[in-house]
């Protein structure tokens, strides 16, 4: 993944590398590569020109001309800014509640049901979590026997109506049986459609105010690029959300996503979601990421 970030990267940083002494024009050079790369990534331009200004900025502070292994020290910059821009700190979701309610958002395909299996997964292997799944995409039926066949496979309690097609109430109603059976965590899953258009705003909107989940988690599929931002942005406008899921980066990916949705949202990604499996799933750590990118 992000091979094609990566290699760009590499080039653009390679030529300062070989350099013992260098100007002012190989590092103006350089971050014209480096930006370039960033867009090429599907990095949001405006994003990718603030962060080689800042780049530049900090190397020309640090006097990259006059030291004695300038490329390295570019290198280090780079990566310093690359880890600050998706978030510095890894940040971890907020499991004070009891019950915990954590709202999943996103569109239809970006990987919802599986994040919230993989969640459920995650939490249920700590020794003190006991979660409970809530299916509350009303439309389609497939959506919740996918949730009972994830529970299922991953051992945790699914919580789901079919005779209710009222999402806030099957919501409220799966705090309610978690509290009764002792769980400690509730993973409520929603309908997303293929596109952002009001009526699923307006009803995770609705969900979101009758329910106040401690973490509202916004799904989003990697591999979508710019739309992904926009993505991003339409419901944070609406759930002032509290962390980005970032699903498919075992993919194809070119990586983007990762980089401009933390500046465009100003919300931290929490998880990343890397392959169908339960347990593909990691904390998703700016500086690793950042390695993973500059290779
Ligand atoms: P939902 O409509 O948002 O609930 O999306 P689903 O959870 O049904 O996921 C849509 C498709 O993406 C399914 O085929 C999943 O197996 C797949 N998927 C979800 N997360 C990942 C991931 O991290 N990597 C890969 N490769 N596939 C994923």
């Amino acid at each position: 993944m992000f091979d094609n970030l990566s290699d760009k990267l590499d080039k653009a940083l390679h030529v300062l590398k070989g350099h013992g002494q260098i100007t002012e024009i190989n590092v103006a050079e350089t971050l014209k590569e480096v930006r370039r790369a960033l867009l090429d990534a599907d990095v949001n331009f405006k994003i990718a020109k603030e962060f080689t200004n800042r780049v530049k900025e900090k190397a020309l502070g640090q006097n990259v001309l006059t030291n004695l292994q300038p490329g390295q020290l570019m290198v280090k910059i780079v990566k310093d800014e690359l880890t600050e821009l998706m978030g510095g700190e890894a940040e971890e979701i907020d499991l004070t509640g009891n019950p915990s309610v954590i709202l999943m958002s996103g569109l239809q395909g970006s990987g919802k049901t599986t994040f919230s299996g993989k969640l459920a997964n995650y939490l249920n292997n700590k020794k003190s979590k006991k979660p409970l799944l809530v299916a509350c995409d009303v439309y389609r039926p497939a959506a919740i026997d996918q949730l009972h066949v994830v529970g299922e496979q991953i051992g945790v309690e699914v919580f789901s109506d079919r005779e209710n097609n009222d999402p806030v109430s099957i919501a409220k109603s799966g705090i309610a049986y978690a509290k009764t059976i002792g769980c400690n965590v509730v993973i409520i899953d929603t309908a997303g459609r293929l596109a952002v258009d009001e009526q699923m705003m307006n009803e995770i909107a609705n969900i979101h105010k009758a329910i106040t989940p401690q973490e509202t988690l916004f799904v989003v599929d990697s591999m979508t690029g710019q739309d992904a931002v926009n993505t991003a942005k339409a419901f944070n406008d609406i759930l002032n959300f509290d962390g980005v899921i970032l699903t498919k980066l075992d993919g194809d990916t070119r990586g983007g996503a990762a980089i401009s949705i933390k500046s465009v949202v100003d919300k931290p990604i929490k998880f990343i979601g890397t392959g169908e499996k339960m347990e593909a799933i990691d904390v998703f750590y700016p500086s690793r990421m950042a390695d993973r990118i500059l290779g």
